[in-house]
């Protein structure tokens, strides 16, 4: 049982130094996509219920387990989001998004599924995503998963692997999950009950079910790719040989389905063996989406990753979590006169080098204490006043590499911190 201070199962309180780490991969996607002309957007955590049941489709893992959905006091129906597309749709859709036109917006933050908690899997857990809306080529869709795959090489995850693969459009549906059905009736008995229940309602996660007896039947399945039209054919070929020329590595992942309605058309997911039985790093696809209340489909392109599983990522290849705070001027204040006088000096410092970390001690405790702390934090130089340097308007200068210290008029600290750091 957790304690009372314990945060919930499935969430984690982030200190530093990990934060570091994780503004580290904020800042970075933030100039990466921003190279390839995405700009952010930030959507309310939570939303009517309708906005994601009806995008991402009521007979899909998420939606018929894994959300929180609560009434507010108007007894409206309200959901966190556990995913971003559907809300980012409904931010363009009611901004207004004209024919022909593409916006490419990227968006990073908490996401909300009621799952079993592991090692990977949380209950809110952070993603940063991507969603190019608007535009209807192929070439997006290799361009989306090459800049993922630039991201990953610029935060230093070796070794990951794009698979892809085709839902084809809405008119293959019914040929493929025909053709699967076929297929998977008469084999039903030796499946789990998850996929005896799909057979009827979502066909296609069979396909993805990581039960070991149900993958064995799987793998005799026909083809999305063997089953689609001509032309579903074509775009995906288009994909991959853009993939091909631009030199992404990737391979076709024949029983890759995605898990939501919305898909159309490529789909794709990045593994990572470092990562333990929940391998993706990220997943994504086309899709078209009709927002709340509208007519007009959007059609668009993106992926999410996990933050999270990024960093389990960059830990399993040897990466350390950030530096830890620290400060680079340490103030030892010594006697209880001497507190304020200290945090007087720690504000004028701040102020005079805007990139110092500047720490001061209030607790008038003894100076082996104060200068434990300092060593702590790492303290590149302490300032040590007391109560004779105060009447003399002075104070210590003490450079923490070499130890060596000097007595200098307050008045002179800025130039002697300028001249020593
Ligand atoms: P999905 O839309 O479910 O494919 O999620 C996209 C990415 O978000 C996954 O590839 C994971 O990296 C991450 N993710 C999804 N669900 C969780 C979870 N419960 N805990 C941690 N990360 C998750």
């Amino acid at each position: 049982m957790p304690t009372a201070t314990e945060p919930l199962p499935g969430t984690s309180d982030l200190w530093e130094p990990e934060v570091c780490d994780w503004v580290m991969l904020e800042n970075t996607a933030r100039d990466i996509f921003g190279r390839y002309g995405f700009s952010e957007l930030r959507v309310p955590v939570f939303e009517r219920t309708d906005v994601f049941v009806k995008s991402m489709g009521d007979e899909t893992d998420v939606v018929q387990k894994e959300m929180y959905t609560f009434e507010d006091r108007g007894g409206r129906s309200l959901t966190l989001r556990p995913e971003g597309t559907a809300g980012v749709i409904r931010a363009i859709a009611n901004r207004g998004l004209s024919q022909g036109e593409e916006q490419r917006v990227f968006y990073m933050g908490p996401m909300f599924r009621g799952e079993r908690p592991a090692a990977g899997r949380k209950r809110q857990f952070h993603q940063i995503g991507v969603e190019a809306v608007g535009s209807l080529d192929p070439v997006t869709d290799a361009e989306c998963i090459a800049m993922f795959v630039h991201y990953l090489d610029a935060i230093g995850i070796e070794g990951s692997r794009v698979q892809i693969n085709t839902r084809g459009v809405a008119e293959d549906r019914k040929e493929v999950a025909d053709a699967l059905c076929n297929y998977f009736r008469p084999v039903l008995d030796a499946m789990c009950e998850d996929c005896q229940r799909r057979l009827d309602t979502n066909i296609w996660r069979i396909l993805d079910c990581k039960n070991e007896a149900c993958q064995e039947k799987v793998a005799g399945a026909p083809r999305i790719t063997d089953l689609i039209s001509a032309e579903s054919r074509a775009y995906f070929d288009a994909v991959c040989s853009c993939l091909d020329q631009i030199g992404v590595d990737y391979e076709v992942a024949p029983t890759l389905v995605r898990g939501l309605d919305y898909y159309v058309h490529t789909v794709f997911e990045v593994k990572h063996s470092g990562l333990g039985a929940q391998d993706a790093l990220a997943g994504g696809g086309r899709y078209r989406i009709v927002p709340p209340g509208g007519k007009k489909v959007l059609e668009g392109v993106g992926f999410a990753t996990g933050m999270e599983r990024l960093l389990m990522a960059r830990e399993s290849l040897g990466h350390k979590a950030g530096e830890p705070a620290g400060a680079d001027v340490f103030l030892v204040s010594l006697g209880q006169d001497a507190v304020i006088p200290g945090l007087a000096l720690a504000q004028s410092i701040r102020r005079a080098f805007e990139q110092l970390r500047v720490r001061a001690d209030f607790t008038a405790r003894s100076m082996k204490a104060q200068m434990r702390t300092a060593n702590k934090l790492n303290a590149r130089v302490t300032i040590i006043r007391g109560g004779d340097e105060l009447a003399k308007g002075t104070i210590v200068c003490k450079n923490m590499a070499t130890s060596e210290q000097m007595e200098i008029p307050e008045s002179d600290v800025n130039a002697w911190l300028r001249a020593n750091l």
